[in-house]
């Protein structure tokens, strides 16, 4: 080492405090320009729709007028996620299955199809076997076209990986959606529910990193048939998006109440911060993020209909990878009626500004785990305030903290009993409680000293 490098590497040395603050400052200073960007023009709100049925697995309606429902009515991207199939290939179904499928009264599903898309549209021939009149299902790259445009509306192919692990009599749905697939994924079976998520992952991960596309993968509804328990979703670390909405009348979002015989069972809300707590304190890894799906199957009335759930990204543009990227950094919020026109969250900070829809009011409550809090307080209430700019500073033991926002105005076509409008914003404030990645080491690093 020559004199001039020994008096380098000591003068870095001296200075290595001091960079090490001021990467702090500059970490600060970064995320503040972050916010003055993300509430600037060059990122937008978009509302989309990651979980959707059609006629190509138990949907009752055309994929295309299903299409239709949604771009009418403001949302920006939507994705269609049959039971283990893509809408892709030659696929006829009888007239009367279609028929048969809806449970209500209106007009008739291909009497509305017609209208929507013209006789000429509509493809229909007589079964070899029987004669019985049969209709053909389009693909979604023949009607993708007919929709889509830049920057107000975007489909993504997408599939609900649909499996189960059964444990004597108890069937265990485990439903996963993959979105922006290029292939179709095939369940994957298992050995134990968490296992079965673990494998369906794998396989999803695998795809991604083939097909060089990056696939948004959430675990739905974990009470349906009270199938999966907070340990086995907490434990797929690689897990990282979760329905904490899903707008299906028999997901039992609520959980249930102990009775005679009958173990008490945590609503999805409550899941979720009991997932964030092991993820964050014992796994040490990040949380699960949550979206709200309306998880759409009727579309003539009743049941499971469109339009109960959707989420909200904060995206630079309505882009696969944009929107996928938006969420994965956090960059969204979920919700069943209630817009936020900000979500902020800083070091010290979590500001939450309400879009205030005339005659509501507005409850924002704070929830979250302390670091030494006792099982019984896991996702306790921090903090609750009216009004609809509302900011809760961190006290400093908290794991993680979210906000639930809930207006004072009914859910116009309620999934339970009582409902009323409401979003969620994503956890934040957890980033200090887990070890820094190895690239935010590496970047602190006083570059003089490598040289
Ligand atoms: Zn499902
Ligand atoms: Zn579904």
């Amino acid at each position: 080492m020559t004199t001039r490098q020994r008096v380098l590497v000591v003068f870095c040395l001296a200075l290595f405090p001091i960079i090490w603050v001021g990467a702090d400052f500059l970490l600060a200073q970064y995320q503040a320009l972050v916010t003055v960007k993300s509430s600037g023009p060059t990122l937008r709100w978009y509302k989309g729709n990651t979980h959707t049925h059609t006629l190509w697995s138990d949907g009752n309606d055309f994929p295309e007028s299903v299409v239709r429902y949604y771009k009418d009515n403001g949302y920006n991207f939507l994705a269609l996620t049959d039971h283990n199939v893509l809408s892709r290939g030659e696929r006829w179904m009888a007239v009367s299955e279609v028929v048969n499928r809806r449970k209500t009264l209106g007009h008739p599903t291909m009497e509305k199809y017609r209208a929507l898309f013209g006789s000429d549209w509509v493809e229909t021939r007589k079964a070899e076997k029987d004669g019985a009149e049969e209709v053909r299902l389009k693909g979604l790259e023949e009607f993708r076209g007919m929709f889509e445009k830049k920057g107000e509306f975007l489909l993504i192919e997408g599939e609900e990986v649909t499996d189960y692990y059964k444990d004597g009599e108890h069937r265990h749905e485990v439903h996963i959606n993959a979105v922006n697939l290029g292939e179709k994924i095939s369940p994957q079976n298992g050995g134990s529910v968490q296992e079965v998520i673990a494998n369906n992952l794998r396989m999803i991960r695998e795809q991604e990193e083939r097909l060089k596309r990056p696939i948004l993968v959430h675990l739905n509804h974990p009470n349906f048939q009270w199938s999966i328990k907070p340990s086995e979703i907490a434990n797929v670390i690689d897990q990282r998006f979760f329905e904490v909405y899903n707008g299906h009348p028999y997901i039992n979002h609520l959980g249930r109440e102990a009775s005679e015989g009958v173990e008490a069972v945590p609503g999805d809300e409550q899941i979720w911060d009991i997932v964030n707590t092991i993820r964050i304190k014992d796994l040490k890894v990040p949380p699960l993020l949550g979206v709200a799906t309306d998880d759409a199957h009727h579309y003539h009335g009743g049941e499971s209909s469109p339009g109960r759930g959707w989420v909200m990204v904060h995206a630079k543009k309505l882009a696969a990878p944009d929107l996928i990227g938006a969420m994965r950094d956090g960059r969204f919020y979920a919700s069943s009626g209630v817009t936020l026109a900000l979500v902020h969250d800083d070091s010290d900070s979590l500001r939450v500004d309400i879009e205030p829809q005339e005659g509501a009011t507005y409850v924002t409550e704070f929830f979250g785990t302390r670091k030494d809090s006792d099982p019984s307080k896991t996702g306790e209430l921090l903090a609750s305030y009216e009004d609809t700019q509302v900011i809760y500073y961190f006290s400093g033991d908290e794991l993680f903290v979210r906000a639930r926002v809930t207006s004072s105005l009914n859910h116009p076509n309620p999934s339970f009993e009582g409902q009323k409008q409401q979003a969620w914003t994503q956890p934040v404030g957890w980033k200090v409680h887990l070890p820094a990645p190895p690239e935010t080491l590496a970047e602190k690093e006083p570059a003089a000293v490598t040289n």
